[in-house]
């Protein structure tokens, strides 16, 4: 049978796993844990689905956005969770009480991996905050947002961009009770890297952590922390954490991320959701914007939503901006993130030696002197004082 789509381009959508009629596509780990279809050959009747609704296959239908605005919740407490304004949490919120939906997100489950789930109550909303920065199973999620939509529910599904091209994709048509919002995007790690992370930092106590966090409208805001129901195991600054900052300077990405197509102007979702970065720097801002969102309108059905939701909804910041600001700010708006030259030394080493050699053998020098900086400046600060 001829492969589903070429290996390097493959997002691991889930699509084909959702679409196949006779359940012999599976998602699997390759040896760097990037997740790829495993076709069981003994079940597959050749029927094509599978190349025929891979996303990376056809061509998306392009959105070209008609507003942005700077958002984010200004209830503090809310918001202390969520990775910027708080606005997916705000979105998910609202579908769930004044529209009697459903929302898809991505949460922990027992083992740390981030895994999509269907959430129908407010309080279940609370796991869905904060960025994973890592790829989350899908698993058969399409299938049940299928369901929800032909069962007349609305239904709010907030993803990544190749994530809302997968669903896209497998539903092959579009539901007027269907609001999806995809998470400006830079790229994802493989889930055995913070694995591996995870087991490096705790070790034999890898079974304690419950929450990971990246970001937060807190001190604990761009750290690399690990959770026992609520008190701190693990805390590193983004630039002294292995995981955190192999994450940023885009050395652990999947390989299908540095030439992502969805890192563009152009929009597959109706509404985008990122960080506001760069904001009032083209054009003056005068609110105080620490960690805003930004929010682009890219259909009627999303602005149609939006303005709904900001009529409904107390304690926002809402301010219009040009989306031209938005751009200039968030390079994934204008072109996938480039290859850094360790990863190929990094890939290697991790086949040899697994995480933990790999990521340190690459990356000692950088954090080395970076806690060395972190140390000084401590030093100096106590001495001024
Ligand atoms: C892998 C990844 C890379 C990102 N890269 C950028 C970037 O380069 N530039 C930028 O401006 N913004 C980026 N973002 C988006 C940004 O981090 C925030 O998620 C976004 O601003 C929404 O913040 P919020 O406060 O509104 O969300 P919150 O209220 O904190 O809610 C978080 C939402 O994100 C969803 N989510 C969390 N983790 C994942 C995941 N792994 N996969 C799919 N959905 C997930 C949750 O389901 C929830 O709906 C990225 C997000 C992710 C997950």
């Amino acid at each position: 049978m001829e492969t589903i789509c070429e290996y390097e381009k493959c997002t691991g959508c889930f699509a084909c796993q959702n679409v196949c009629p006779h359940k012999c596509i599976k998602l699997v780990s390759d040896k760097f844990g990037e997740l790829h279809p495993q076709i069981n050959q003994d079940l597959c009747i050749d029927c094509g689905l599978c190349i025929k609704k891979c996303p990376v296959r056809t061509e998306p239908q392009w959105e070209v956005p008609i507003g942005c605005y700077a958002v984010w919740n200004k209830n503090e407490k809310d918001r202390r969770l969520s990775a910027s304004g708080g606005v997916a949490t705000c979105f998910s919120q609202y579908m769930i009480k004044n529209k009697n939906g459903i929302v898809y997100g991505v949460k922990w489950d027992k083992q740390l991996r981030p895994v999509f789930d269907k959430v129908t109550s407010i309080s279940d909303v609370e796991d869905l905050k904060g960025s994973k920065y890592v790829q989350a199973y899908v698993n058969f999620k399409y299938k049940e947002v299928d369901v929800d939509l032909q069962s007349g529910k609305n239904v709010l599904f907030i993803g990544t961009p190749c994530q809302i091209a997968g669903l896209k994709s497998f539903l092959g048509k579009d539901y007027d009770n269907l609001l999806t919002c995809d998470l400006l995007c830079h790229g994802v790690p493989s889930p055995d890297y913070l694995s591996g992370e995870i087991k490096r930092i705790l070790g034999r106590k890898i079974g304690l952590a419950t929450n990971c966090r990246f970001r937060g409208n807190d001190k604990y805001n761009y750290n690399f922390s690990l959770w026992n129901n609520g008190k701190v195991l693990y805390n590193k600054r983004a630039f002294l954490s292995y995981y955190f900052t192999a994450f940023l300077t885009s050395i652990t990405l999947r390989e299908s991320c540095y030439s992502c197509r969805y890192a563009s102007e152009r929009r597959i979702s109706d509404i985008t959701l990122g960080d506001f970065i760069g904001l009032g720097k083209l054009y003056p801002f005068t609110g105080n914007a620490h960690n805003a969102s930004v929010v682009v309108l890219n259909t009627s059905k999303g602005e149609y939503f939006f303005s709904e939701f900001r009529n409904s909804m107390q304690n926002l910041y809402i301010e219009k901006r040009e989306y031209e600001e938005a751009v200039q700010g968030g390079e994934s708006f204008r072109k996938p993130v480039k290859r850094n030259i360790k990863r190929d030394k990094f890939l290697v080493l991790y086949e040899k030696y697994g995480w933990e050699k790999a990521i340190t053998k690459v990356l000692w020098k950088y954090i080395f002197r970076n806690t060395l900086m972190a140390e000084l400046k401590k030093l100096l600060h106590k001495k001024s004082f």
